[in-house]
């Protein structure tokens, strides 16, 4: 083997390249990854998203059947309505609704768990929409 070939070879198996294995399907993987692209969902990253979108999902089907006192005022569904209202400014329940693409009931009951928390002041506009305000603005 000369020089030249031993140095061609080792351009093809540098360190960042390494190959593992898959956790569940033993496939190989890249650059030392711990699963595949099928078995993404495995990763504890991953897996930590997916418990939280899951949390927020059940979340808000318990606020839709059975009102505001499920709301979890610290939870991330609450905290992502405050914050937008907070950075957006104040805005009626159905636009509210609109821009996180759920359902006008369920913001409602959000709505009033954040008033009733001391966060938001709802009013009623001349056109009887409900308005949601960060309370102290
Ligand atoms: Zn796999």
């Amino acid at each position: 083997m000369t020089p030249k070939t031993l140095g061609h070879s080792r351009r093809f198996t540098p360190a960042r390249t390494q190959i593992k294995q898959c956790g569940v399907c033993g496939k190989s993987t890249r650059e030392g990854k711990p699963y595949c692209p099928d078995d993404i969902e495995y990763h504890p990253y991953v897996q930590g998203i997916l418990r939280t979108i899951e949390k927020r999902e059940k979340e808000i089907k318990n606020v839709e059947k059975e009102g505001q006192r499920e709301v979890d005022i610290n939870g991330s569904v609450a905290q992502e309505i405050l914050s937008l209202v907070n950075v957006n400014g104040g805005r009626t329940i159905a636009r509210l609704a609109r821009d996180l693409n759920r359902a006008i009931d369920v913001m409602t009951h959000y709505a009033k768990a954040l008033s009733y928390a001391g966060f938001f002041v709802i009013t009623e506009n001349a056109r009887g929409y409900l308005i949601v305000t960060i309370k102290g603005n």
